[in-house]
């Protein structure tokens, strides 16, 4: 089984969870463009997080048998410094075209503030002017309000439904969401809010159609297998093989691969890992240790 992690940030993850989610399954990821936890205070800290979202980390996943896909935006808590989030504006542009990106985000509201609304317009009409999908990350607090407000901007900006990804739904908000047309992200975080229980609940009720599984997975609490967990409980609770395909690979792929960057040959057939490969000289590898090296014969997938 093929799994694709479509909300991942892999950045702030370890070579192990790389390996583990390769064991698991996982042959593709994204990482969408967000926040590192504190404020960023000048321009070129964005900018070289931009640039690795496309340069060392693609690289790095690459060495760990991983697709690395991401998505460019101004993340809604950044939104709220205007003079900075005016010139992410000005940069963004020089990134949006970048190979591997595959959509604008993630974007949307956090507070729901004036500034937040301000920068995802803009955003969105960015996102239309390059003709890529959007992901929508809705708010922690006053989550309903403000996903319906996402998607009410969203429209009046003339985006199609099937070009928008909104992202962290749960019970509340999925009606709403699939009703529009839209396609519902559910994020599942161990422990609290959306688990993996409740995620088989909501393939159950509404069917996998435009449903997407993911793990947000970052540098707090969470699981970067969460994708695959969640596909093993569904086919315990025997949700059907083919939804569980559809969500947890299949609608992602549909949704992003909108953006002409992502295509199911880029994993079935990618290059066989070689760790011995650098990027500006620096690679994977750490003192004497064992690089992997595939061969052809062993890069074979089960489909
Ligand atoms: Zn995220």
């Amino acid at each position: 089984m093929m799994y694709i992690d479509p909300h991942i940030h892999v950045t702030s993850r370890t070579t192990d969870d790389y390996e583990a989610m390769q064991k698991a399954g996982i042959v593709a990821v994204i990482e969408p463009a967000f926040w590192l936890g504190q404020a960023r205070t000048k321009i070129g800290s964005f900018q070289d997080y931009f640039s690795s979202l496309v340069g060392w980390e693609r690289f790095r996943a690459k060495q760990f048998g991983i697709v690395h896909y991401c998505t460019m935006g101004l993340n809604s808590r950044e939104a709220n410094n205007v003079a900075l989030a005016e010139e992410v504006m000005e940069l963004l542009p020089l990134y949006v075209s970048k190979e591997g990106v595959v959509a604008i985000g993630e974007i949307g509201y956090d507070d729901q503030t004036e500034a937040e609304d301000r920068f995802y317009r803009l955003q969105l009409e960015l996102a239309k002017e390059v003709d890529l999908p959007v992901m929508i990350h809705t708010p922690h607090r006053d989550k309903k309000k403000g996903t319906i407000r996402s998607m009410d901007v969203s429209e009046e900006h003339g985006l199609a439904p099937g070009m928008v990804i909104v992202d962290h739904n749960n019970e509340e908000t999925a009606k709403d969401v699939l009703d529009r047309g839209y396609w519902a992200a559910f994020t599942i975080y161990p422990h609290t809010k959306m688990g993996s229980e409740r995620m088989v609940d909501i393939v159950r009720q509404y069917g996998p159609e435009r449903i997407i599984v993911n793990s947000a997975a970052d540098w707090g609490i969470s699981d970067p297998l969460a994708v695959p967990k969640t596909a093993n409980l569904m086919r315990e609770k025997g949700i059907p093989e083919e939804h569980i395909k559809m969500t947890c690979y299949g609608n992602a792929l549909k949704a992003y691969g909108q953006s002409g960057q992502m295509d199911e040959k880029d994993w079935l057939e990618k290059e066989p890992i070689d760790q011995t490969k650098k990027m500006g000289g620096n690679t994977v590898l750490r003192g004497g240790q064992n690089p992997r090296i595939e061969n052809d014969s062993s890069n074979i997938i089960e489909n």
